[in-house]
């Protein structure tokens, strides 16, 4: 009996925990899409953001495959990640955007990890180490030039430059910054960031410059320095707002219907009854809700597509559940079983954000860990 419990749990794990929805992350676009933005770069080096989990996709898979197209620098925001990165990626350099923790940093340097030293108190900690240690330790120095998050501001960067000694000890593997409105091309802000930048940097010791995010890289050679940072372009997002999207799609969900039924009027779907039957409607329930991140905000409002046919969410999306109106599509395209695509090429994360109220970063990074994960592509 015990036996036969477990296997049937093994089937029912297969079953994406048994939602029966299944998340598909094409590895190989993921690579095109790092190639697309290498052929931007015209020469320019590029690193790869893979914290929150490379953006939910997933960063032991994300970070091997572009590893193997070339790529040796990469970016997490947490130790945690990073310590994991380093075990699936022994021989690349791994920088951790929020910086060693007081207390953290002689994990970092026994894990091979750089930090993103964001502060003068960041620096003067990384330093101590390496006095302690009797070593070099490489970093990399981030300068604020108007996020006003994370980085030196301009008054540390005053006293760096009055005190350059209490760089020793740190080998400087970049000096970086981080745009504010990257993706508004006509924003000014991108223009006086880069002088920003461009001033500090010739105030201090020479290092390689990083600067450009994804959407920067598209603000042309200017911004793009010794080394560009993308993330969200890798994983299909488009980088450049209100143009056609450069990038490849990179992941597709579906999940399947679970009921259709015939509903005459007067009625009403889902829960605060707000979406009222006035005519006689046929409703599918589909097995993706808000807990496995189709977002709330979605109701009423979301595309789903089935079967060649475009179909809207029906009144509020619950946990688990989502209601689509199928009353356009024939009952033996809209049946229990079928699958419905969520996201993918005819609904793209960029347009789930829009519908949601968001951006796409959030979309991704809100998939849910219900879904059964395939990947497809990856080796070279
Ligand atoms: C997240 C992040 C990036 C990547 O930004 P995208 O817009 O996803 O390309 C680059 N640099 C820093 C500092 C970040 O926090």
């Amino acid at each position: 009996m015990p036996g036969l419990g477990g296997q049937a749990m093994t089937r029912a794990r297969a079953h994406g925990r048994s939602t029966g929805s299944v998340l598909e992350i094409d590895l190989s676009a993921i690579q095109t899409n790092y190639r697309r933005l290498l052929a931007e770069l015209n020469g320019v080096a590029s690193a790869a953001v893979v914290k929150a989990d490379a953006y939910g996709l997933g960063a032991d898979r994300v970070a091997s495959a572009l590893r193997s197209v070339g790529c040796r620098v990469f970016f997490t925001a947490h130790l945690g990640e990073a310590a994991d990165l380093r075990a699936a990626l022994p021989d690349v350099e791994i920088f951790v955007l929020n910086g060693a923790l007081p207390g953290a940093e002689a994990d970092l340097a026994a894990l091979d990890l750089r930090p993103v030293l964001n502060s003068l108190d960041d620096l003067d900690r990384w330093t101590g180490l390496a006095r302690s240690l009797g070593r070099i330790l490489p970093a990399a120095l981030h300068l604020d030039t108007g996020m006003a998050r994370l980085g030196l501001p301009p008054s540390e960067i005053d006293r760096l430059v009055a005190e350059p000694d209490r760089l020793d000890g740190v080998a400087l593997h970049y000096i970086m910054s981080h745009l504010a409105c990257a993706e508004e091309p006509g924003d000014p802000m991108n223009e006086a960031q880069c002088h920003a930048f461009e001033a500090a940097r010739a105030r201090l010791p020479a290092a390689p410059a990083c600067f450009a995010n994804s959407s920067g890289i598209f603000l042309g050679p200017r911004f793009h320095f010794d080394l560009a940072r993308p993330g969200v372009a890798l994983y299909g997002a488009n980088p450049t707002p209100g143009r056609s999207n450069p990038m490849a799609g990179t992941v597709r969900l579906s999940a399947p219907i679970l009921q259709v039924r015939a509903i005459d009027p007067p009625a009403s779907v889902g829960y605060g009854a707000t979406h009222k039957i006035d005519r006689p409607a046929r409703i599918a329930t589909v097995a993706v809700g808000y807990a496995d991140g189709y977002l709330r905000s979605l109701s009423s409002s979301g595309r789903c597509h089935l079967g060649g046919y475009d179909v809207g969410v029906a009144g509020r999306v619950s946990m688990d559940l989502i209601t689509l109106d199928v009353s356009e599509v024939p009952a033996e395209v809209a049946h229990p079983g079928a699958e419905v695509e969520i996201i993918g090429p005819n609904q793209t994360i960029d347009q789930v954000a829009e519908r949601a109220g968001t951006i796409p970063y959030e979309i991704l990074t809100s998939l849910g860990q219900r879904y059964s994960r395939t990947y497809t592509g990856g080796t070279p």
